[in-house]
């Protein structure tokens, strides 16, 4: 839906689209150094060469539309293919269907992957340098900044867009989610008081 609705763009509507998600590859770009600098090490050894990839098979992971939208904007037609061609693999549930041979097949990978890091990383890496504690939970910080909506966020804002334009999809989360619904009209009081 959003590569077909892209097409009908033009140069300069994609171009706008771009610039309203510069922002936030700016934040993913260092949530990025971060996770390398602190966390490569660990990850990789632990459970990415040993073909654990334990976060990737966890219940809890949801992809936002704002994650697709952001995904499809930066990626190639190779990768976009390649992402649409697994969708019609049978999933066994076991790992998610996105999990390929090298990592991740998303360029910008869902910012609740993204995010997520398992107590033993965590344990491991906090404990050795307390200071990427403070750093990290910053980020977490960061990161409620672009979809958590109890101010404007740019998830809603890409939902809404694509909403005006008579999309809709599960994905939706942010216009949908009676829990996130929620958060946005406690906020609508707060700011009235
Ligand atoms: S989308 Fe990527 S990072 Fe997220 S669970 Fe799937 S393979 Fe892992």
């Amino acid at each position: 839906m959003v590569c077909r609705h892209l097409k009908t763009l033009s140069v300069q509507e994609r171009q706008r689209l771009l610039s309203q998600i510069s922002d936030y590859l700016l934040f993913r770009d260092a949530v990025n150094a971060f996770l390398s600098e602190h966390f490569e090490n660990i990850c990789t050894q632990k459970c990415y060469q040993s073909k654990i990839s334990a976060c990737c098979s966890r219940d809890g992971i949801i992809t936002f539309f704002g994650d697709v939208l952001v995904n499809v904007l930066v990626s190639n037609g190779t990768e976009i293919k390649a992402l649409a061609r697994v969708l019609k693999n049978p999933n066994d549930g076991f790992k998610c269907i996105y999990l390929g041979d090298h990592g991740c097949m998303w360029r910008i990978k869902p910012i609740i992957c993204e995010m997520f890091l398992c107590d033993p990383a965590e344990e491991s890496v906090f404990k050795k340098k307390p200071m990427t504690n403070k750093l990290w939970l910053e980020l977490k910080q960061r990161e409620k900044h672009y979809r958590w909506p109890d101010r404007p966020v740019l998830f809603d804002d890409l939902e809404k867009y694509f909403m005006a334009e008579g999309y809709s999809s599960p994905l939706m989360y942010l216009n949908n989610s009676p829990g996130l619904l929620r958060v946005k009209e406690l906020a609508k009081k707060s700011n009235h008081k």
